[in-house]
């Protein structure tokens, strides 16, 4: 059974194609696609796969794609982000709301460890998230992993990484002291 050279799905033994229908699909909406939300996404995705990607003339078509989105909606500025409660200088106005990633991948397609090092492709949805929201900032950023299956050996599994933060409105302390606002 020949596999997607892609994502690594199973396609018909007589397929000619190298990429799984579905594949195929995701990368005519990527290229077709008016917003740019459902662009990105799929972009990112594949942009995931690209280093595991063994067939270079797939790689290269995929590359292309991915560099054509990428043009069209020029990579938004990521936001400001931490880990902890706030930005030294910058005070909180508001609090927006939660926001959460959610991504399962599993260890056959991926390099887990690198994944799990490096978790940065699905900070930019979380960024999208918050800008709906009216945001500039993204506190309380906090990133976990759960096993979600695994096989006898522990050789295979799925993992489930969920990324979270609090979306917040934030603003140099020293721009509202200009405007003759006070803090305590
Ligand atoms: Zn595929």
């Amino acid at each position: 059974m020949a596999k997607c050279a892609i994502c690594g799905d199973p396609i018909g033994f007589f397929d000619k194609n190298k990429v799984c229908p579905k594949c195929v699909e995701a990368y005519k909406t990527m290229t077709t696609a008016e917003n740019q939300d459902i662009a990105l996404t799929i972009s990112e995705q594949f942009q995931e796969a690209l280093p595991n990607i063994k067939d270079e003339q797939v790689k290269e078509l995929l590359a292309e794609g991915i560099k054509k989105v990428h043009e069209k909606f020029k990579p938004e500025k990521p936001l400001m982000r931490t880990t902890t409660g706030g930005f030294e200088g910058y005070a909180i106005y508001e609090y927006k709301d939660i926001v959460v990633v959610k991504e399962v991948f599993d260890s056959g397609k991926v390099q887990m460890l690198d994944r799990m090092q490096d978790a940065r492709p699905s900070f930019s949805k979380l960024d999208r998230q918050a800008k709906k929201l009216g945001a500039n900032a993204i506190v309380g950023m906090r990133i976990e992993y759960s096993l979600v299956v695994s096989d006898h050996s522990g050789m295979w599994c799925k993992v489930m990484e969920t990324i979270s933060g609090t979306a917040v409105v934030v603003e140099p302390i020293h721009e509202r002291i200009k405007y003759g606002e006070q803090y305590d």
